[in-house]
């Protein structure tokens, strides 16, 4: 797990980023699933539990949800459940380690971009914007190509719009995990 020297618990996304910023070396501490396995250390931790970042929020023809919103919450929220046949609610599900679902958060998933995540390709393949403290909002598909820019993700806006979809996730046994029998 990663070491701070301090850790601030903001109440608001603007104070986070203000302190996120201002410090020589900082992490936002969200859903720690990611960071468990970390071992650096920073002058500063910034604890998004109390930032207000937690919600699904219906707003006109969008669905809102902020960063610290945990995986499984939205997995079975019913508005999530009737978005595009459900494609979202069974990525989650379809995320294997059980901790990521129960405490990993919307915003850790989209932070890290990783290419292996079950969820970043349901929500490219439906109209995201992300939303950045600060620095407006942008496409999913364009925050995901650049560069990390020492943001603070504060949700994200799902375009509530007629979709079929059809989903199925594979993920390739490793060579260790593999029993098959050699030529079947
Ligand atoms: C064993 C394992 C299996 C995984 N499998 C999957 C998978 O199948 N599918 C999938 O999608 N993902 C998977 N992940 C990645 C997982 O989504 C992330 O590690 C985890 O969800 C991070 O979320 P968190 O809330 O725990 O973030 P944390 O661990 O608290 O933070 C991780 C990083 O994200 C940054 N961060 C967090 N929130 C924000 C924010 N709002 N704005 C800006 N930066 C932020 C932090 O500063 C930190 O650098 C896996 C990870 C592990 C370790």
């Amino acid at each position: 797990m990663i070491t701070s020297t301090t850790t601030l618990v903001p109440d608001s996304p603007a104070a986070a980023y203000d302190a996120y910023r201002q410090a020589a070396s900082a992490v936002f501490l969200a859903g720690t699933q990611g960071l468990k396995y970390r071992k650096e250390h920073y002058e500063l931790a910034v604890d998004l539990s109390k930032a207000g970042l937690s919600y699904i929020e219906e707003e006109g023809d969008e669905i809102d949800i902020g960063a610290m919103t945990p995986l499984w919450q939205i997995k079975i929220s019913p508005v999530i459940q009737k978005l595009a046949g459900g494609a979202v609610s069974r990525a989650i599900s379809d995320i294997a380690d059980k901790d990521i679902q129960r405490y990993g958060t919307l915003g850790g998933v989209i932070s890290g971009k990783g290419a292996f995540s079950v969820l970043l390709p349901i929500l490219l393949s439906l109209h995201v914007d992300v939303l950045l403290q600060d620095k407006g909002r942008m496409s999913l598909e364009d925050y995901l190509q650049c560069p990390p820019m020492g943001e603070l993700v504060t949700g994200i806006s799902i375009a509530r719009e007629e979709v079929y979809t059809a989903y199925k996730a594979y993920r390739r046994p490793s060579r260790s995990s593999c029993h098959c029998p050699v030529g079947q």
